[in-house]
Parts: C-alpha cells; structure tokens; sequence
C-alpha cells in the first residue's frame, strides 16, 4: 500500500495515537488504513461415499488437488460464500445442513482464516470453472493423498474420513504454524463434541 486511497497522497507507516501497532497513515487527509485477516470459505461435497475434488489450473500449487474454496466477497455470508465457490470451481449444486460448519482454520502467518462447509452434491456440471483443469470424485482410497494442495484440505478430509464410520461430524478449529524451516504444523484448539471423544 503505498498512497491513499482517498486523496492520492503518499502514506507513511506509523503507530497512530491510542494503537500499538504500525498502520499505513495518511498525514494529508488523516485517514489511517487498517489491514485485518481474509476468510476463505470452501465446502467438503459428498456423493455417497466420494469426495468431490478439483484439480487447480492457478497459483499457488498448479497441478495439485483441493477443495472447492476461495475468499468471501463483500456483502456474503461465509456460507454463501462457500456455496458460491463451489458452483464457480467446481460446478456443483450442493445442499447443506443445518448442522454444516465443520473446520476451521487460523493462519496467523498469512492472515487468513480458512472455513469448510459439509454440503451433500445435488448435481454436477462436468465443465469445471477457470480456476480447474479437472474434477473428480474420490472415494478415501482413492483420495490422491500426496498431491493435495494445502495442509488445511488434508486435514478436512482426514477428519472427515474418521468421523464417516460414527456418523458424527463435529466442529473443530485448529491453528495452523508456519515453521522456520517451512514445515506446517497443524494443532486442534476447540471440538465441539469433545467430552464423547
Ligand atoms: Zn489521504
């Protein structure tokens, strides 16, 4: 960020009166802008006992697979949010349940927040969107486990695969560590049905 965006002045980074941390000022028109995480919202959609996956045709992690997810618009729910993405990537009508919220993720490191939605597949378009060269539906060992995409996938998908056999999928939130030598750590935080483990 370098000029305003209100009058075109240049910005300088400062610690405004009454904060404790650097924002980007603008001295000409006294506006400070501030800079908060991004939630990505994306759905697991299940057809049996398949996953629907896609296969990215962007950067970063060309060729790899994923779940259908991307960054809420302005003005959209997080779950719309996930619908939407899911038709766009992926070109799947999805249901969801009341009960739907099922991973989330803190990235402090990126400033991100990531959340996956369960949603049951009503139909697909075999036509994946611009951002997909490929989807398809894996059944757990068909899950292509070392091409998957980011660390916040294999994760859903793990816990999905271990809670399919009781038939219950509680929420849980994680926080996600980037390491100095760039490995990923991944510690849960909070399950919604903890005491019945
Ligand atoms: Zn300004």
């Amino acid at each position: 960020m370098k000029y305003c965006q209100h009058c075109a002045a240049t910005l300088v980074q400062r610690i405004p009166t009454g904060d404790d941390k650097l924002r980007y000022c603008c001295d000409a028109c006294n506006t400070v802008f501030y800079q908060n995480p991004k939630n990505v919202v994306g759905t697991l959609p299940i057809q049996g006992d398949r996953v629907l996956m896609c296969k990215r045709a962007i950067s970063p992690r060309l060729g790899k697979w994923t779940l259908p997810a991307g960054f809420m618009e302005n003005g959209e729910s997080s779950l719309n949010g996930a619908i939407r993405e899911t038709f766009e990537e992926a070109g799947a009508i999805i249901k969801v349940s009341e009960d739907s919220l099922y991973t989330l993720f803190n990235l402090p490191a990126i400033n991100q927040v990531y959340m996956f939605f369960r949603a049951e597949i009503i139909s697909l378009d075999e036509v994946p969107g611009i951002e997909t060269t490929e989807i398809a539906l894996f059944t757990e060992a068909e899950i292509p486990w070392q091409e998957i995409a980011f660390p916040v996938v294999r994760c859903t998908l793990e816990c999905y695969f271990r809670d399919l056999p009781q038939r219950k999928f509680p929420v849980r939130m994680f926080d996600v560590h980037h390491q100095e030598d760039r490995s990923i750590t991944t510690n849960l935080i909070s399950h919604s049905h903890k005491s019945e483990k």
